[in-house]
């Protein structure tokens, strides 16, 4: 679960420090449980700094897109969608089909390799900064509970006061605000699946036609409040793959929060007005063992105890450490973002053969989904013979034969398409109409009758060719087959 830390040595022509470092049980339970194994709950304090400030304006930027993404529309489409039931899914406004699986699962593919080689160049950035349950858990529902509940001190006064008025009013209000949020979460999750435009017809029609959708909405509700109110930063911890595998992709070059052990240990107290060189002396470290960095952790953890699977980034430790620094007056940085190899040797974060070998792979993926993204075709069609029916004896001695035809049109435009037949006499008819009208990023069906001249088949069975054009221009050629009499 946790790195091995090396041995701590005072620095050179120094004593060692009078108290042994002691690194403690924290391998033998987690950080979140009681050695009986019951839950630990976890009063984070809040944080104050210039990273958690940094974090905030990266989370209402990431919140916003998060929650306007299947609202905003780009060309009709939303700019995102992930509709699992239909398989549809727009990104960027951009509609993405099940015929488009190929690029999709490119698409994955080029995802869990960037996530590879991020997370052994820089760790968990992602899981700090950018990801929806770290930034709703500590950029939203954390804060609303400082603002209710007051800070870790006051939590957890109020958690171990027996029940009042005002304890019944805070949690009350606490609860309430954080159902009412989870309701508003698992509504945009629902309008992630199903489009914005379903939620909205589910919200504003009668409840009695949509029992599965109002159902699914209570469902979701009642998951992410479970999560936000309760679950917390187990769901890292136990639910969360990334977290897990993380060990396998992080390596000495890795950047991460780290504590420099080589310039904190041994810990040691801060006398008012100690001399550092005094204390450098007694073989102290700049680690005043003062625990703030302990106090913010969300996950309960001490960095101090090296890289730990808890750990989510969140550069709260560092904050807190950072202010403790600045007021004993000394240099900021004794947690700070750097690699085991940094704090070890001083080594500069370094682009290793292992982050070269997943960027060329990370490359080949990119370039294969800008290529088929690009030569994505406008239209996909499949013209299949139309069931049960077999040929006909038409005009001036021609065979006819009745085909269905679905055209699924990917442009931002009403397309109108003509049929041609390819490499050999004969016409193509669409049925009621002139032309096939196929509306911008739909699915749309219709029937032709195919007439050939008998002269022209090759046997019972002859395949042909038939050329799609839209606006003139042909877009595909589809091949079927054509039934004739026996020959
Ligand atoms: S150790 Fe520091 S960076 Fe890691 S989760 Fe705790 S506070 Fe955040
Ligand atoms: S905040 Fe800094 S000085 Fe205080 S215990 Fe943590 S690492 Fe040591």
């Amino acid at each position: 679960m946790s790195e091995p830390l090396p041995e701590c040595e005072p620095p050179a022509g120094q004593q060692k420090a009078s108290r042994p470092v002691d690194w403690g049980d924290f391998r033998e339970h987690l950080a979140t449980s009681e050695k009986d194994g019951r839950r630990r709950w976890i009063f984070a304090r809040q944080p104050a700094g210039q990273w958690y400030r940094w974090r905030t304006w990266m989370s209402w930027v990431l919140i916003g897109i998060m929650f306007a993404g299947p609202f905003v529309r780009i060309q009709s489409n939303p700019l995102l969608m992930f509709n699992i039931v239909e398989r549809r899914f727009s990104i960027l406004g951009h509609l993405f089909w099940p015929e488009d699986g190929i690029i999709f699962a490119v698409a994955m593919l080029t995802f869990f390799a960037g996530i590879m080689i991020f997370t052994t160049a820089f760790g968990r950035l992602w899981c700090g900064w950018t990801c929806p349950q770290t930034i709703m858990m500590e950029m939203v529902f954390r804060k609303l509970e400082y603002l209710i509940e007051g800070d870790a001190h006051e939590q957890r006064a109020l958690a171990a006061a027996p029940w009042s008025i005002r304890k019944a009013v805070k949690k009350g209000l606490k609860h309430a605000v954080f159902l009412g949020l989870s309701f508003l979460i698992g509504n945009t999750l629902l309008s992630y699946i199903i489009g914005s435009d379903a939620l909205i017809h589910i919200i504003t029609s009668d409840p009695r036609g949509h029992l599965v959708g109002l159902g699914f909405m209570g469902v979701f509700t009642l998951i992410f409040y479970a999560i936000f109110a309760r679950f917390r930063e187990q769901a890292c911890t136990f639910i969360c793959p990334y977290g897990r595998f993380q060990s396998t992709l992080l390596d000495e070059n890795t950047m991460v929060v780290a504590y420099d052990h080589k310039r904190g240990e041994g810990r040691a107290p801060w006398k008012r007005d100690q001399r550092m060189e005094l204390r450098r002396n007694e073989g102290h470290g700049d680690c005043v063992d003062c625990h703030q960095c302990v106090a913010v952790c969300p996950t309960g953890i001490d960095i101090r105890n090296g890289v730990q699977m808890e750990c989510v980034n969140c550069t709260a430790c560092i904050d807190a450490c950072d202010s403790v620094m600045t007021k004993i007056g000394l240099p900021r940085g004794l947690i700070r973002y750097a690699s085991l190899n940094g704090i070890e040797h001083g080594q500069p974060l370094r682009f290793t053969a292992r982050m070269k070998l997943y960027s060329v792979v990370l490359t080949g993926l990119v370039s294969l989904f800008v290529f088929l993204v690009l030569n994505r075709p406008d239209v996909q069609s499949i013209i299949l013979r139309a069931p049960g029916t077999l040929f006909q004896q038409a005009a001036e001695g021609r065979i006819s034969n009745l085909y269905t035809v679905k055209v699924l049109n990917k442009t931002h435009r009403n397309l109108p398409l003509d049929f041609k037949l390819e490499g050999r006499e004969g016409r193509v008819v669409v049925m009621g109409a002139k032309q096939f009208l196929v509306p911008m990023d739909q699915l749309a069906e219709t029937s032709v009758i195919v007439e050939l001249d008998p002269a022209t088949l090759t046997g019972s069975t002859t395949q042909i060719a038939i050329g799609v054009f839209a606006e003139g221009k042909r877009v595909e050629t589809v091949k079927t087959a054509f039934v004739g009499p026996r020959r």
